[in-house]
């Protein structure tokens, strides 16, 4: 089922460059493929079946090490490509990911389980974000500034950053490496990937993709093995200058204490507990459908996910109406079934985490209108419930869900809203409904978020700043703000007399 061709995804081994003794070589040829050095593997399951699809090393700490220093060594020479090779090797990358667009979706439905149609979207987007920054690679601009005295010069230089560190997580396989990769090779970085244990074999083949591309090897390797080691190296060796992470707050916190000692810049994209706003002038039939794309993409499973839903107590049943309609709409089942809208959950560490959600809430006096019994498709499918007369104080509301659980309440007034709204930790997606232009500042602005929609439920976009604000973060992903994350700014002062 794994069919991406020509690659070496099922040998059990990683991408990382080797530093031949004694070379000084300019080639950046080096490196390939390994193995583990204990030959201990990471077994890689699909979620709908719990059937093994394939296994990856374990790297040791040792050979960890050895691929920071592949790229340490290899990091200044690919800093002396022109923007326009750079550019031209990302633009190169992104043909071949579009030439095997069907084989990645695949893979990633294999190991993460969302549907096809999903994973050929992910595909795009992961796309979108390469030849976004192949673009950006050449648009990396500098500054002069007037001097104070007559006889001096001041220059603003953009230099890429260094050697960077990527951790990553299981929800987007592709998309969340590529955001990341994408502007650090623009930049002149070099970068380690450790993608998530769940799903390494996505991010393998990417890796194998940009070396059929001509990207040299040691550019960007990609690591896999126990994280608490691979994160100790990647936080803790000083010749890695950054360490861009996405995952849950609470790891980002760990790897942010961890990256102490040695002063990395960081990037740090963290979880949410997006609001979700329907008003009382609201279009419901526009509004119910953005929330099903907003609440269900990835079974939930996304940080951008419609977290609590806040309905004007007005509308309230009008709109709980049309949308159990469309939720009743959604095929739940295998992700490589063609029709299927919901994939299984990860893992059943998230199916409990889940059913203790909707017990918890139904036990505080939720009403149950749809769904929340297990699904006959498989053992981490679920009915996707939707809940009613939920109430803020509970866990529901002041927890990343992660879960195809609707959980809706409801609000009397604007200024209620927004104060339930921001109270809470996360910032990093808000959505709002109303056509009402003056309410529409007045929200947008009052949101403590760094992401918001008003009318739709899909808002991520290679061409625009993809980030949060409070515990969701720092750091933005995509656009012509993401290139900063990669580059330092150094000032010139030249006495010219
Ligand atoms: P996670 O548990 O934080 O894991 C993310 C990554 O961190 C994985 O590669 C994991 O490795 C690694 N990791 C865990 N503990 C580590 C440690 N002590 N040292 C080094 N690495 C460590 O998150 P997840 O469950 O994969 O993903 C879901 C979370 O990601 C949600 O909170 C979601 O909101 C967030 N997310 C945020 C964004 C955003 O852009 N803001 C986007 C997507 C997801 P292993 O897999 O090997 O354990």
């Amino acid at each position: 089922m794994l069919t991406l061709k020509h690659t070496n995804l099922l040998k059990t081994q990683c991408l990382v460059g080797l530093d031949s003794e004694g070379s000084d070589t300019n080639e950046l040829n080096d490196g390939g493929w390994v193995s583990a050095d204990s030959g201990e593997t990471i077994k890689v399951t699909n979620p709908f079946n719990g059937e093994t699809i394939a296994t990856v090393p374990i790297l040791s700490r040792e050979q960890v090490l050895d691929a920071v220093g592949v790229s340490k060594k290899v990091q200044p020479i690919w800093a002396n490509k022109t923007a326009d090779e750079r550019s031209a090797l990302l633009s190169k990358w992104a043909d071949l990911i579009d030439a095997h667009k069907e084989d990645l979706a695949r893979i990633m439905t294999a190991e993460q389980g969302k549907p096809l149609k999903e994973s050929r979207g992910e595909m795009d987007y992961a796309n979108s974000y390469i030849r976004w920054f192949s673009a950006e690679a050449k648009r990396i601009y500098g500054d002069t500034i007037p001097a104070k005295n007559s006889n001096e010069r001041i220059v603003v230089l953009k230099q890429p950053v260094g050697v960077c560190a990527a951790i990553t997580p299981w929800n987007f396989p592709a998309a969340m490496i590529t955001r990341k990769v994408a502007p650090a090779l623009a930049a002149g970085c070099t970068m380690i990937v450790k993608p998530a244990s769940e799903t390494p074999l996505t991010a393998l083949a990417l890796g194998e993709l940009a070396l059929q591309a001509g990207i040299p090897k040691g550019v960007l390797q990609i690591v896999t093995g126990k994280s608490k080691v691979l994160g100790e190296v990647l936080t803790g060796d000083e010749r890695i200058q950054k360490l861009t992470f996405t995952g849950s707050t609470e790891v980002g916190r760990t790897l942010m204490a961890q990256c102490a000692d040695t002063i990395k810049k960081l990037s740090m994209e963290l979880g949410g507990n997006a609001p979700f706003i329907v008003f009382e002038d609201a279009d419901l039939e526009a509004a119910a459908e953005g929330l099903i794309a907003a609440k269900y993409r990835n079974a939930g499973q996304t940080c951008i996910c419609a977290n609590r839903i806040y309905v004007h107590r007005d509308i309230k049943e009008k709109f709980v109406d049309i949308y159990v309609k469309q939720v009743a709409e959604l095929k739940v089942g295998n992700g490589m079934e063609e029709g299927t809208d919901l994939g299984p959950l990860i893992n059943q560490e998230a199916v409990d985490k889940a059913k203790d959600l909707l017990q918890s809430s139904m036990e505080a006096g939720a009403t149950l209108n749809a769904g929340g019994r297990p699904h006959e498709a498989g053992d981490l499918c679920c009915e996707p419930p939707g809940i009613t007369d939920v109430t803020q104080n509970r866990d529901i509301a002041n927890t990343e869900i992660f879960a195809p659980i609707t959980a809706i309440m409801t609000f009397d007034d604007e200024a209620d809203v927004i104060q339930r709204a921001n109270d809470t930790i996360f910032g990093l997606a808000a959505y709002f409904y109303t056509n009402d232009l003056a309410r529409s500042w007045r929200v947008c602005e009052a949101l403590e978020y760094g992401m918001v929609g008003q009318n739709t439920g899909a808002i991520s976009n290679a061409a625009a700043p993809f980030g949060g604000v409070k515990q969701s973060g720092f750091g933005r992903e995509g656009s012509k703000y993401g290139i900063e994350d990669y580059v330092v700014t150094k000032y010139w002062c030249q006495k010219i007399g």
